[in-house]
C-alpha cells in the first residue's frame, strides 16, 4: 500500500501512463492513464533461433558408368527363345554340351550362366542375355545413407 501519486490517496497503487508521465496511482485514478505493464523494459532475449543445417547440395556428386550386365530376366529371355526354336530343354542341352540340369536351372533362375555359357547361349538361341545398365557410383559421404549401389542401377531398354 502506499499513496496515489495523481489524487494522494493510500491505495494500493498501479503503474499506468497518463499524459506521457508514468506514475503510481489508485485504482479511481487509473482510469484516466494507459496501464502499464510494471516490468521494466528488458531487452527482449538474444534470439537463439537455431537455423536448420543447411540441406547439402542437393545432388550428390555422381560417377555414372555404363557397363554391360547379365539381364535380370535372362531366364524368360532363354527358355522363350528355346521355345520360340521348338526345343526341349534336353535339345537345347546337346546343342550347347551341356546337362539338362543345367539348363532347367538357367531357366528356373537358379543359376546365373557363366561368361562363356552366356555367349553359347546368346549364340545358339540368337538372343541378347547382356544388357546395359547404368551404375552410378556415389562418392564418398553419400553412402552413408543407407542407400546401396543397386538403387542406383538403372536398368535400360525396357
Ligand atoms: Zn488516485
Amino acid at each position: 500500500m502506499s499513496f496515489c501519486e495523481r489524487c494522494g490517496r493510500r491505495s494500493r497503487l498501479q503503474l499506468v501512463e497518463i499524459e506521457g508521465a508514468r506514475m503510481y496511482v489508485c485504482p479511481d485514478c487509473s482510469r484516466f492513464g494507459k496501464a502499464m505493464k510494471e516490468e521494466k523494459d528488458v531487452p527482449s532475449p538474444v534470439s537463439t533461433v537455431l537455423r536448420p543445417k543447411p540441406e547439402r547440395s542437393a545432388k550428390p556428386d555422381a560417377l555414372t558408368k555404363r557397363s554391360k550386365e547379365l539381364a535380370e530376366d535372362y531366364p524368360r529371355r532363354i527358355q522363350r527363345a528355346r521355345e520360340k526354336k521348338g526345343w526341349s530343354r534336353e535339345e537345347l542341352g546337346r546343342k550347347l554340351s551341356e546337362r539338362v540340369s543345367i539348363i532347367t536351372k538357367l531357366e528356373n533362375g537358379e543359376m546365373r550362366p557363366p561368361d562363356s555359357l552366356i555367349k553359347k547361349l546368346e549364340r545358339t538361341l540368337e538372343i541378347e542375355l547382356m544388357e546395359y545398365v547404368e551404375e552410378i557410383h556415389m562418392t564418398a559421404g553419400a553412402g552413408s545413407r543407407g542407400m546401396t549401389l543397386a538403387d542406383f542401377i538403372v536398368y535400360k531398354d525396357r
